[in-house]
């Protein structure tokens, strides 16, 4: 069971309250017309710094908070934010996996217990016995004996306990997994077992999924196609081994350059300067022109669309130019 997810327009924004009684009170446009496909059974990486809306698409994808504009299907149903029969029918296809294991986990009930309780809120049909044994196939699918589901948040280590989030999100057999940065909190060994794990569970069960981190090299190893989000818009989105090899978005190019690859070791670092602009006072034209070391006035006023070119889409003056080179 899986199905295509399509996200179109999708736009968010928040309302800053007042600085001062005289004040006027400032929109933050948290995610900004944002469009993609995730074909069923594939992985779309979403990458970017913090602060550029990633969780909050992720938040939208799951209809945990509703856009201002756009939509989200997935297997051509509507994904929204009405808690109804509908949702609650969604809800069941679509489960997320978080940063933090230990903040995921109750402390006070043991893996077993916390795997099982998706399938009594949601899979009220089955009993104890059926449960038991739906625990157990989680359990194995995600390598974790039987012995170490009766231990405690705190007995496990953290990979143990990404684990157990993952058979958690599992149990229910979900058509998407919207995954927020979910190997940050791990030690960077742990974190190559767990992706090893999450791309064999996506061969074995054929889910869907949106894979979101800042880190580009977690993305690399399991994503699809990557999307590369700045400041609320995707600015690029390809396969893989475009965006890392030849990246054309130059927000690309420094993120790109600060991955250490022995294939591109004259690949020189491109430091940017300044901090990202406040999302509640996005520049006019292209959002990155006042980092950007390539900017042109035209960068100034213009803001460039995120338009196909051969087997990618880029959102650059540079490479779609509007002066009609
Ligand atoms: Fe840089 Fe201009 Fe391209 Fe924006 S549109 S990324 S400022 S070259």
């Amino acid at each position: 069971m899986s199905g295509d997810l399509v996200v179109e327009g999708l736009t968010r924004e928040f309302r800053l309250p007042r600085r001062g009684l005289w004040g006027r009170s400032a929109t933050l446009r948290a995610v900004d017309d944002v469009s993609f496909t995730v074909p069923a059974g594939q992985i779309l990486g979403l990458v970017g710094e913090s602060g550029c809306g990633k969780s909050t698409t992720a938040r939208l994808v799951l209809g945990l908070i509703p856009p201002s504009a756009g939509k989200v299907r997935f297997g051509g149903h509507p994904v929204s934010a009405r808690i109804d029969a509908d949702w609650r029918r969604m809800r069941r296809r679509i489960q997320m996996i978080y940063q933090d294991p230990l903040s995921a986990l109750d402390r006070r009930l043991t893996a077993r217990h916390q795997i099982e309780e998706p399938l009594v809120v949601h899979a009220d049909n089955l009993s104890p016995a059926q449960r038991a044994a739906r625990v157990d196939e989680a359990l194995e699918h995600v390598g974790l004996s039987r012995t170490m589901a009766e231990r405690y948040p705190h007995e496990l280590s953290g990979g143990q306990r990404q684990r157990v989030v993952i058979a958690r999100a599992l149990v229910l057999e979900p058509a998407l997994l919207v995954c927020d940065e979910p190997v940050s909190a791990l030690d960077v060994s742990v974190q190559a077992q767990v992706l090893n794990l999450f791309q064999n569970l996506r061969r074995k069960t054929g889910f869907t999924s949106l894979f979101i981190s800042h880190d580009l090299k977690v993305v690399r190893q399991v994503a699809d196609r990557v999307a590369v989000m700045y400041l609320g818009r995707i600015v690029e989105t390809g396969a893989p081994e475009d965006v890392f090899h030849r990246p054309a978005h130059p927000y690309t190019q420094a993120l790109v350059s600060a991955i250490p690859d022995p294939r591109h070791r004259g690949r020189k670092r491109i430091l940017l300067e300044g901090d990202p602009p406040n999302p509640a006072d996005v520049p006019a034209g292209c959002a990155f022109h006042k980092r950007c070391p390539a900017a042109r006035a035209e960068c100034k006023t213009l803001r460039p669309t995120l338009l196909p070119k051969g087997a990618r889409s880029v959102a650059c003056h540079l490479v779609h130019p509007p002066w009609g080179q």
